[in-house]
This record gives structure tokens, sequence and C-alpha cells, in this order.
């Protein structure tokens, strides 16, 4: 069955465009202009990944995500203008799994999406079993992070991070490493989103439970130690 994308764009000329690309691709595509009715498409339940536009009529992106979020945790990949720090920033934040900056190169847009879809489908038959750091445990097959009792909630991308932390623990990866590894070998990004998802980690884990999970090895990477 052909993956379902929904584009949440109020230029017709750039949502057309996509279409067009995505529908070559091979995926099934929706899309609409406005907040409101893009919201009320993604809560369905019925897509595999949405792109969102941040500056809409209606409702804006960022309300959009955070609504959807109440009750999803489909992909989301924000689309933001160029140098917007604070919408990714914000976008990240509110839970969306990446962001791509306009104007992209159609190639970057697709490789963000297929690495998207991949991390929600994931591969459960393959890898199955948990792993665990003392109280805390990730359930790769049931896509779940514990501590103790406790579930914590992460995006789809600090999920795959943490993953590939504990898969590899007392090796020390580096920056380029790890967005090789969770962004994809054809991430087009700033680097520094490795650091950026490093903090959301910590402030979901450091921080809540006086734990100290990852380290920092400076200038090389990081790594969880046993
Ligand atoms: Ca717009």
């Amino acid at each position: 069955m052909p993956c379902k994308i929904l584009i949440i764009e109020d230029e017709e000329k750039i949502a057309r465009f996509i279409e067009l690309e995505l529908v070559h691709e091979g995926y099934e595509v929706d899309k609409c202009t406005d907040g409101r009715e893009g919201l009320e498409k993604a809560e369905s339940g019925i897509y595999d990944l949405i792109l969102l536009d941040i500056m809409l009529p209606g409702l804006n992106g960022l309300e959009v995500l955070r609504r959807l979020r109440k009750t999803s945790s489909v992909p989301v990949i924000m689309l933001t203008a160029r140098d917007a720090v604070m919408d990714k920033v914000s976008g990240l934040d509110l839970g969306a799994d990446d962001y791509i900056t306009k104007p992209f190169a159609i190639e970057e847009l697709l490789a963000r999406i297929r690495l998207g879809l991949r991390h929600n489908g994931g591969n459960a038959a393959q890898q199955s079993e948990d792993l665990t750091h003392g109280a805390l445990s990730l359930s790769v097959s049931r896509h779940e992070v514990h501590y103790g009792e406790d579930l914590i909630e992460l995006t789809a991308r600090e999920f795959t991070l943490l993953q590939t932390l504990l898969e590899n623990k007392n090796i020390v990866l580096s920056r380029n490493t790890l967005l090789e590894r969770v962004w994809g070998y054809d991430y087009m990004g700033e680097t520094n989103v490795v650091d950026v998802y490093i903090r959301y980690l910590r402030s979901k884990l450091d921080d809540v439970y006086g734990i100290h999970i990852i380290h920092t090895v400076r200038g090389v990477g990081y790594v969880i130690k046993d």
C-alpha cells in the first residue's frame, strides 16, 4: 500500500510542486492550505507523514503541531522559512520530527520523508529485544522508553538517537556518526542538530530523574557508559 502524505501549505505553487514530486515517487498525497482544516485532516490518523508549513491562515503550523501531538505521534516535518531559527526550535520542542528550510532541494525533502517514514514503520521483527541501562529500558518493538515504571514520551528522532547510543554502549559516537545513523547520510541541515537533540534527551531523562546517562566526550562526541 502506498504511504499517504498530507501537505499543509498555503503557498499553492510550493504545495503543487511537492505534490507532483511525491506522486511521481509513488506516494499518495492530500493537501490543504488552511491550518484548521489541516489539523482536522492530520487528526484523522490516515496519514503516514505530515509536511507542515508554519505561516498558515486559520491556525499557524506550530499551533497545529501542538494540538496534533495531544493525540498523535505521526511523523511531522516542518517547512520553515530561511533562518527562522526560533520556528525550528519551537517546532522541535513541540514534537516535530524534523524540519526543512525553504527553499529546499526536492532530493533533500524526499530523503527526509524516507527517513521519517522509516522511523515510523521501524523494523520491529528484526529488532525486538529491549535495550536497558539501569532503570532505563527501551523497547524497539513497542517503540517505548521507560524509566522504572514511568513511560517517557520521546519524539521519533529522540527515540532513535537514544536507541543508537544504547546499541553502542561504551563506544564514543561522533556527531557525524550520529548524524549518519539517526538523520541519514543524506542529511543536509546543521550538524549542531545532534547537540540540540542530546539536550532534549537530557531534559527528559537527566533533569527529571536526576541521573546522568549521556556523557559528553569533549571534541569527540557522546557515549552511554555501563
Ligand atoms: Ca505559508
